[in-house]
Formats: structure tokens, C-alpha cells, sequence
């Protein structure tokens, strides 16, 4: 059986054999190198602002949501109110959740997740908000 996905980046529809990632080949590609180019800068820039990310790499806010979505990035502000916990509504880091709602949604399934739990931030690159957060909250 085949599994047919659509690609949440294109649009388009493709096999999906792993079930994994919800991006098509070709856009993981091209996210891979986008990703690759956001830590290449911040590797020059450690107290670059988001906004600078997006103005210099030509990257869309709603792209670097994602990747902060997916933690592989990071807020450095507590109080950001660019990413919020898709539960409680509070500024959050990185991720979906805040650690409160994360607790408390996985408390039942912690067995499954307690292996991999300390991979979780250890990779994350780090941002600055630049406190306009007018633009970010309206996408
Ligand atoms: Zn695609
Ligand atoms: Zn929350």
C-alpha cells in the first residue's frame, strides 16, 4: 500500500514511504539548505533578531515559525510573544507547547518519549525578537 501525502510546503502530492516528514523531496531539500543557511549566519551573527534573519536570507516569517515549531530553533527571550504554547497562549521558546501544557499532554505517554528526552533543545540555534511583534502575530 502507498501512502499519498500532500506536501505541506508545495501543496503537491507525493508517496510518503516513511510517514514521517510531511514535506516532498524536493522541498525537504531545499528546507535542508534554507535551514543550513539561517545557522550559517547565526553562526556569524550570534545576536542576529529574527527580522534581520527574514530582511538578509529572504526567509518568510512563517518559515523560521516552523523551525522554531520544530525545535530547531530557538527564541532567546522568555517573554517574546512571537511563538506562542498552542494550548495556553503563552510565549514560549521554542516548540509547540510551553513545559506546563507539554507535561501535562504527554504525561500518559511519557514511556515512549522518556529515551529521546534529552535530545530535546540540544540542537536548537538561537534568535533575538526584535519586540515588533505586530507583523509576526498577524501570520
Ligand atoms: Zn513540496
Ligand atoms: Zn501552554
Amino acid at each position: 500500500m502507498i501512502d499519498v501525502v500532500t506536501c505541506e510546503i508545495c501543496g503537491r502530492l507525493y508517496n510518503n514511504p516513511s510517514g514521517f516528514f510531511r514535506v516532498c523531496p524536493t522541498c525537504y531539500e531545499n528546507d535542508e539548505n534554507e535551514f543550513q543557511k539561517i545557522k550559517d549566519y547565526l553562526n556569524v551573527h550570534p545576536c542576529a533578531k529574527i527580522f534581520d534573519v527574514v530582511a538578509d536570507l529572504n526567509i518568510s516569517i512563517k518559515q523560521i515559525k516552523r523551525y522554531l515549531r520544530e525545535s530547531r530553533l530557538e527564541i532567546l527571550e522568555k517573554d517574546n510573544h512571537f511563538l506562542l504554547c498552542e494550548s495556553c497562549g503563552k510565549s514560549i521558546r521554542t516548540g509547540r507547547y510551553c513545559d506546563e501544557c507539554y507535561k501535562n499532554r504527554h504525561k500518559n505517554i511519557r514511556a515512549v518519549y522518556s529515551g529521546s528526552s534529552n535530545i530535546k533543545h540540544s540542537n536548537a540555534i538561537r534568535f533575538r525578537t526584535d519586540g515588533n511583534s505586530k507583523r509576526a502575530s498577524s501570520i
